[in-house]
């Protein structure tokens, strides 16, 4: 990062490519070292920062994937055959060795006995009354094997089922817990600062005063935020003053990670926040070659990371997705970059296309093709509610019905 003077009269255009280079080394630096154990009930959204090994085998033992029968093949050489039932196995139950020639009645998820090495499910026989557990006519001849979950087929002892840097859905809490770890180690989360700025901006809540608009931006910002797993600081909105925005910076810059703005980075009279991060810490102000989008700032004030996004809602949303996710992918070690995007047809046509890089909001169809939003302003906020996801165009190239397009599921981009 330079130091830029005022002076210089235009921001550098940059590709979005080259934009994400720079930023991921900027980022580099600031990756979060701090790990803390919290109990894998509540690591929702965290990022490993240990591996998880299994200490054990899952399952444990070889176990019955179905109520029935448990025996051994080789006694029911014909359909039809009865073998007297030797003991009742429920699930949580261990049964004795298996005595050859019999069968143990058996329910889902007990551990088949000793001798035994296949399960009949229970359709496929009869019970017979008779002494004691009685009998069991099998109607079908079982193979070895059948039925049967065995022991590891999951998990061997050993195996890493969590890899340091992976961010922990449900479902990797679900694979953590069945291995016994009752805590997770994971990195803290990132603090990230944040702050609205425009004299136009109201709350919700307050009368809409003639010439002002509701401030979605701040709660868009914050709702990513969050479901990037961040600890969000919200400083609310900040008036269009040099002396108040250089005070929300350096207030935000107090324990934060990141600071993250809304408006206020274009280079207009109105536009106080490239002076204000100048005169606080080092700046540099790009124009990327993307649409929504453009400017973007980044830097840093004190010890955290700056980026001031567009104003404009849907750029807004469009540069965190693209931009800031991925320097939040950075921070927390996480591993890949990001989703990969799908290659879909395209249900629209697209025929005047820009000369930069366009992020459509489209919406999948009942045929699998994408169907895209009939306005696609910056300013439309109903169009990110109504999309599933982004079409990722090259600069200038025109979309025709049919044609192959690369797709972007919002809610991957939101949470990776
Ligand atoms: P700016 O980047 O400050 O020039 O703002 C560009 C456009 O986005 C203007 O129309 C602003 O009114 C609008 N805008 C800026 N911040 C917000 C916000 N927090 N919520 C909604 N719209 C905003
Ligand atoms: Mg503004």
């Amino acid at each position: 990062m330079s130091r830029r003077t005022v002076a210089e009269p235009r921001a550098p255009l940059l590709s979005l490519d080259e934009a994400l280079a720079r930023l991921s080394a900027g980022a580099h630096a600031h990756r979060l070292t701090q790990t803390e154990d919290v109990s894998t009930f509540d690591a929702l959204g965290r990022v490993l920062a240990l591996e998880v090994r299994s200490l054990l085998d899952v399952p444990p033992a070889d176990n019955t994937s179905m109520d029935g029968y448990a025996l051994r093949a080789a006694d029911v050489a014909v359909a039809g055959a009865r073998l007297p039932v030797s003991q009742r196995i429920p699930a949580g139950v261990v049964g004795q060795p298996l005595q050859p020639g019999t069968a143990a009645r058996i329910f889902t998820g007990a551990q088949v006995p000793p001798g035994a090495d296949a399960v009949v499910m229970q359709e496929q026989c009869e019970a017979v009354v008779g002494d004691g557990l009685g009998a069991v006519q099998v109607n079908v001849v079982p193979a070895a094997g059948q039925w049967v979950r065995r022991r590891g087929e999951d998990v061997s002892r050993g195996d890493i089922v969590l890899r340091a840097g992976a961010r922990l859905t449900p479902q990797a809490l679900g694979l953590a817990a069945s291995v016994g770890a009752a805590t997770l180690t994971v990195l803290r989360r990132p603090r990230v600062a944040v702050f609205s700025t425009g004299d136009e901006l109201v709350m919700p809540g307050e009368p809409l005063k003639p010439g002002a608009i509701y401030n979605s931006n701040r709660f868009m910002l914050r709702g990513l935020l969050q479901a990037a797993g961040c600890e969000v600081l919200d400083l609310g909105i900040v008036p269009d003053r040099l002396d108040a925005t250089r005070e929300a910076l350096r207030r935000a810059a107090e324990g934060s990670d990141l600071i993250l703005t809304s408006g206020g980075v274009s280079v207009g009279e109105e536009d106080h926040l490239r002076p204000a991060v100048l005169a606080e810490g080092e700046l540099d102000l790009w124009q990327i070659a993307m649409k929504p989008g453009k400017p973007l700032a980044f830097g840093r004030v004190g010890q955290a990371l700056f980026m001031g996004l567009p104003g404009n809602p849907v750029s807004s949303f469009v540069t965190f997705l693209l931009a800031v996710a991925p320097v939040l992918r950075v921070l927390q070690g996480a591993e890949g970059s990001g989703p990969a995007p799908l290659a879909l047809r395209a249900n629209f046509d697209w025929p005047r296309p820009d000369r930069r890089r366009e992020f459509l909001r489209v919406r999948l169809n009942a045929a699998g093709g994408l169907d895209l939003f009939p306005n696609q302003s910056s300013g439309v906020l109903t169009s990110t509610v109504w999309a599933d996801g982004l079409v990722d165009n090259p600069a200038s190239q025109a979309i025709a019905r049919g044609d192959t397009v690369r797709f972007l599921p919002l809610d991957s981009l939101i949470t990776r």
